[in-house]
């Protein structure tokens, strides 16, 4: 069994970053500037938010965090949006999902310019991304594909079973696997809630993508010997033995999975770690797009 390291890929990938900006700074060229917007106080979104932030400071990035309150109307979100479209200084931003319930999020993400939308959630972007156009990726499968492709595991031919249909991982990451694309022509099962008897279909994965937020989800009877697995879950589990009080648990079971698994991810150190790498390629890519 294979660890897929998130943490030290995208310790590489941000190395790799550091080198380019260093290369943009003695160019005389601009340095990438991401802008992330935060609206409310939910605990996990401002710990994402602040990792973002602390990942543009590491690799010399400029970095603006926006915090509104969670009584922000969605007109003073959307000026807010206008803002950062029309300011020239920054080349990508993020509006940090979920939003409050009475603000629309379709009608956000609309309105953030498809230039500087690193998120890749805008509808432009997405369907550059269904057609195999240069896009900007959605940053949690983009950043799937990047760990299948630094470890070389095959997925030509191989049958992917994501589990989950989120705008944000299962949907995209199905789509993308599925493509003509290195890291792609897999054959493609989606499957999420109303799916009957998942164990069926999961038992025949070469490769499973859980992405469903309901812990330790996926054990060991539902994988054949010589699977992969990406867990991408994360959901915080209470745990009184930890200092805060929780613990971080994904959506595979890892003790029964992992010994039938030819490569894994952990949880944490698999997929959340190269989220946050791959967005700031997406921020590089934006600012090279502008030169
Ligand atoms: P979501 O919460 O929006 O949706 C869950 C999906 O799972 C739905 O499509 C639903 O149909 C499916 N589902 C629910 N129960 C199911 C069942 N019993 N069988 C099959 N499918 C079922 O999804 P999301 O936003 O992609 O989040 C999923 C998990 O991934 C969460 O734990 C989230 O915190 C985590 N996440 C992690 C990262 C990261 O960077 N690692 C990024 C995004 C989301």
């Amino acid at each position: 069994m294979t660890l897929l390291d998130g943490k030290a890929t995208s310790n590489t990938i941000k190395d790799e970053l550091t080198v380019a900006v260093a290369a943009r700074k003695e160019a005389g060229k601009k340095i990438p500037h991401l802008a992330a917007v935060l609206v409310g106080n939910d605990g996990a979104s401002m710990t994402y938010v602040n990792s973002k932030v602390k990942a543009c400071e590491r690799v010399g990035y400029k970095s603006t965090l926006i915090t509104l309150d969670a009584s922000t109307s969605e007109e003073q979100l959307l000026s807010e949006i206008a803002s950062l479209n029309a300011n020239s200084d920054i080349d990508g931003f993020i509006v940090q999902l979920p939003l409050p319930k009475h603000i629309d999020e379709q009608k956000i993400l609309l309105a953030i310019d498809p230039a500087k939308d690193v998120d890749g959630f805008h509808p432009m972007n997405v369907g550059k991304m269904a057609l195999n156009l240069p896009t900007f990726l959605p940053a949690t499968p983009y950043g799937i594909l990047e760990l299948l492709k630094r470890y070389q595991v095959e997925t030509s031919g191989q049958h992917v079973v994501v589990i989950g249909r989120s705008h944000i991982v299962g949907e995209p990451m199905s789509i993308l696997l599925a493509q003509k694309r290195a890291q792609g022509n897999a054959t493609v099962t989606l499957t999420h809630s109303r799916t009957k008897n998942l164990k069926a279909i999961t038992l025949q994965a070469d490769i499973i993508v859980a992405a469903l937020g309901i812990p330790e989800f996926l054990t060991g009877d539902m994988v054949k010997q010589g699977v992969t697995i990406i867990d991408v879950g994360i959901t915080r589990v209470e745990d009184d033995s930890k200092k805060r009080g929780y613990r971080l648990a994904g959506d595979v079971d890892f003790a029964s999975v992992s010994p039938k698994a030819s490569f894994i991810t952990p949880v944490p150190g698999g997929v959340g770690p190269m989220t946050i790498a791959m967005l700031l390629k997406n921020t590089l890519q934006a600012c090279e797009n502008r030169d």
